[in-house]
């Protein structure tokens, strides 16, 4: 699992390139070698969506569990959802 590549000339992206295709909605990555734009597939929108979901979901209630604090597991779910953004770039796929 590694950074993705663009679909035409399949020069591989740079991290900061899809992180900011990524935090601005999916927007679509130019290549900086051919200059074509690469959309985010679908279903790499519905794995970032689950991931994410699935992610807070276990580390909310985790720390419910260990410790019924709510300011506490909002603050956790909020580092672990940033952190799972810097992740991201590498499970997303383009078409
Ligand atoms: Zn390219």
């Amino acid at each position: 699992m590694g950074l993705p590549k663009c679909v035409h000339c399949h020069t591989k992206f740079r991290w900061k390139l899809i992180f900011h295709s990524f935090v601005f909605a999916y927007h679509p990555v130019k290549c900086e070698n051919c200059l074509k734009e690469n959309k985010v597939k679908l279903s790499s929108r519905f794995l970032v969506a689950f991931l994410l979901v699935f992610i807070l979901y276990t580390v909310g209630f985790s720390s419910m569990a260990l410790s019924p604090d709510l300011m506490s597991t909002l603050i956790i779910m909020m580092i672990t959802g940033g952190l799972f953004l810097f992740v991201c770039p590498f499970i997303v796929r383009y078409r």
